[in-house]
């Protein structure tokens, strides 16, 4: 039987940008559609993603490295440490990337951590309208306790 816990999401929210190349201007001008919404939370991005938000909409961002230079991966060991609750993440259906396995890896950790995950304007539509947004918020994620302390002098593997 699975158990579960609660981790608590603040109002003002922690929330990550990444958008691959081909759907920078779609995350920008999404972005800018809800620069005010932004302007209420933390915002942090993968690198060159984080410069143009800078740019066109003045907003504060923490900027990690570049996706392909391991951003991807420090936005997935955030979520990992708690320190991102959403992540809009407009990847590239079309084209392969040269850090695929890395853009595979953000998505499951997302979902490990059940942290909400919008992959097209649509999504992030939906998630910014929601009032959950301006609410704290109990996120439900397995009980990884029994996993963390399995009796390795047992055998318990
Ligand atoms: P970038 O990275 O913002 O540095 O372009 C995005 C990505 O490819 O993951």
């Amino acid at each position: 039987m699975n158990k579960f816990v609660n981790v608590e999401m603040q109002k003002k929210k922690r929330i990550a940008l990444v958008a691959h190349d081909n759907k920078k201007q779609d995350l920008i001008e999404w972005a800018k559609y809800n620069r005010g919404n932004l302007g209420d939370h933390e915002i942090y991005a993968t690198g060159t993603t984080g410069k143009m938000l800078e740019k066109d909409l003045g907003l504060t961002v923490n900027k990690l490295k570049s996706g392909p230079l391991g951003g991807d991966q420090q936005v997935g060991a955030k979520i990992s440490e708690n320190e991102i609750d959403i992540l809009i993440f407009f990847w590239d259906p079309l084209e392969p990337q040269p850090h695929d396995p890395d853009v595979k890896a953000l998505l499951r950790i997302a979902v490990v951590w059940n942290i909400p995950i919008a992959c097209n304007r649509a999504s992030a539509d939906f998630i910014f309208s929601s009032h959950l947004m301006k609410e704290k918020y109990p996120r439900i994620i397995l009980d990884y306790n029994d996993y963390l302390n399995r009796d390795l002098s047992k055998g318990e593997l």
